[in-house]
């Protein structure tokens, strides 16, 4: 979660609007303000060719310090230059219409980590934000990028469902200035599962928009492991964008190998 993140620069007045106004307003907006990308501010498109194709470049996330228990997680792209403010702008300022390209960027990145778990049938497990974030924004981005993806890989013949297996329960402080092993402990027993890992519900991948210390990813994986291992189902992620070290993923071929899914 980056809810410390910060806009650079000023935020562009259409942006501002679209964040106070109400929907049914939105189309005025796009009358009395031009629209621009939401990556490098280029005029007359919501995502220029060039901050678009940034959300095509899938990568291995690796967190600085690997968190144990990590599970294998695939980001469509470096959550840096462009890609920031484009997330930024989604998640932080009420650009829903940004939800399409975002949402195929994570269909991408579930692709991927799908390929590399052997194919078959996914299971997106959307990341649930807590209520006080959902209550500020008034919205939950999570479920709009998941059902974006759904829509996706539906179109591209992936056999794809999505269920919210996780809900929250206690208070969990704001996780901005804190190290990685603070993180995870401000997450400790904060997931917990809502309803139990089918038989056949296919390979699970918990969805979320951003990975940097992993500790979200990494909390939810600890508790859909042993309700997925009953039935023999790797747990594995996808998420939009992730803070860059790893290097692009150069070959993604069908079947297993990309890398291995451990099972703990
Ligand atoms: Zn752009």
């Amino acid at each position: 979660m980056h809810r410390g993140a910060r806009w650079p620069g000023r935020v562009p007045a259409r942006v501002q609007a679209r964040s106070v106004l109400p929907r049914v307003l939105e189309p005025l907006v796009d009358l009395v303000l031009p629209r621009v990308c939401a990556g490098c501010g280029h005029p007359g498109c919501l995502l220029c060719p060039r901050c678009a194709a940034l959300l095509a470049r899938p990568r291995l996330a690796t967190p600085r310090r690997h968190p144990d228990g990590f599970p294998p997680t695939v980001a469509a792209a470096a959550y840096a230059g462009p890609v920031r403010p484009v997330v930024n702008a989604f998640k932080e300022h009420g650009r829903t219409e940004l939800a399409a390209p975002l949402g195929a960027a994570l269909a991408l990145a579930v692709v991927v980590v799908r390929a590399g778990a052997g194919g078959g049938p996914v299971l997106l497990v959307p990341l649930p934000s807590s209520r006080a974030a959902v209550r500020e924004r008034g919205r939950d981005h999570v479920a709009e990028l998941t059902r974006a993806a759904v829509r996706e890989l539906r179109r591209a013949g992936v056999p794809v469902t999505a269920a919210r297996l996780l809900g929250r329960r206690g208070r969990v402080r704001d996780s901005a200035g804190l190290d990685a092993r603070q993180r995870r402990a401000n997450l400790a027993g904060t997931f917990v599962l809502r309803e139990p890992v089918r038989r056949g519900s296919g390979l699970l991948v918990v969805v979320d928009d951003v990975v940097s210390s992993g500790a979200s990813v990494t909390e939810a994986a600890a508790v859909l492991i042993p309700a997925a291992r009953r039935h023999d189902t790797p747990v594995v992620a996808a998420v939009v964008a992730a803070t860059p070290r790893g290097r692009p993923v150069a070959a993604v071929g069908p079947g297993p190998g990309v890398f291995t899914v451990r099972e703990r």
